[in-house]
């Protein structure tokens, strides 16, 4: 392009709160053939709330008769877990940490009026969740792994897990002292654009992905209401292997743009043809990104690839 045509198109991006770091940039954006979103915080609003909360009684299901002890005995009142204490023993651990999932279960218990005291100890587990101590007995609130890794079997709550999931929650168990205690859920709200971006994509013939280090079932759900294929889902990606996927993804010769938000998002932002950070997004992640979308609407994406484009179509 010549500068001048440059020029204008990176004009009509910051009009239109999409900002190209630079000509080349702006070149490039209409050759994506393929968009990878990330789905915390890009296709979602990103803001968490509690909608679950179930007990496991720390041995044995409520539904599956609920009072059996791991001894065959009687569980007495005292011993029994119920609702709130599942409900604060994750809030404590969750506590210390900054996760989106963390802060909906520590406001979801406060406004059930539950006193969100500090844990003894606090160990974040990247990907996975959350190891604390309190009331002196070890917490774990996370995924399936977490709670293998650590000795806990999570599949009494298989089921449960399975139904939040496929209503596109992300279900984290609980543990207490090595036994399961519960299950606690949270759910995020699609943003309204989400599926208009998608569609629009599409139409272009640009195939849409998403990566995301939840859940395949939960993020499956999301990508249905969104309208992405179930084979275009690459879920339970660990933040650290997010670049990794991106790459996988050029490797078959595809031209991606990764639209993310977050500081786990910034490696594969680096690395894609053309990153984008969205909106609200961390200034690492708009620090490795191509393309800053000042607004935190998936139609801007289209909007990119358009601008880029009509600019270049102009000056042939
Ligand atoms: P995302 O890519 O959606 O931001 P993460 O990579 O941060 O997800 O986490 C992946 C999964 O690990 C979550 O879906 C959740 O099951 C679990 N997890 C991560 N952090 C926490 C936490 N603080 N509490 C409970 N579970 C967590
Ligand atoms: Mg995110």
């Amino acid at each position: 392009a010549t500068p001048a045509a440059t020029m204008v198109g990176t004009t009509i991006g910051a009009q239109n709160g999409v900002l190209f770091k630079g000509g080349d940039i702006l070149e490039r954006a209409k050759d994506v053939d393929t968009v990878v979103f990330d789905k915390t915080g890009t296709l979602t609003e990103g803001e968490m709330e509690l909608t679950d909360v179930v007990v496991f009684d720390g041995r044995t299901p409520r539904a599956d008769g609920g009072d059996a002890a791991p001894d065959g005995g009687q569980l007495t009142e005292r011993e029994r877990l119920d609702e709130d204490d599942v409900l604060r023993f994750a809030a404590i651990a969750e506590s210390g940490s900054e996760h989106p999932l963390a802060r909906a279960i520590v406001d979801g218990a406060e406004a059930r009026g539950i006193e969100v005291g500090s844990p003894e100890s606090f160990e974040n587990v990247p990907g996975h969740g959350i190891r604390a101590t309190v009331d002196g007995g070890e917490v774990l609130v996370g995924n399936r792994k977490l709670l293998r890794e650590n000795g806990v079997d999570p599949e009494p709550a298989a089921e449960t897990m399975e139904r939040l999931e496929s209503e596109g929650k992300t279900a984290m168990l609980v543990a207490y002292e090595g036994d399961l205690a519960g299950v606690v859920a949270d759910a995020d709200t699609v943003k309204e654009s989400a599926k208009s971006a998608v569609s629009q994509l599409r139409e272009r013939g640009v195939d849409v992905m998403m990566l995301t280090g939840d859940n395949e079932r939960t993020a499956r759900a999301v990508a249905e209401e969104v309208g992405i294929d179930p084979e275009n889902v690459r879920a339970e990606v660990l933040p650290a292997d997010k670049s990794d996927a991106v790459e996988a993804i050029q490797d078959e010769g595809r031209k991606a743009m990764m639209v993310g938000d977050g500081v786990n998002d910034a490696p594969a932002l680096a690395v894609a043809y053309v990153g984008t950070a969205i909106g609200s997004g961390t200034d690492v992640a708009i620090e490795a990104a191509d393309v800053t979308l000042m607004r935190d609407d998936p139609v801007d994406v289209v909007k990119a690839i358009r601008i880029s484009d009509a600019t270049l179509q102009k000056i042939k």
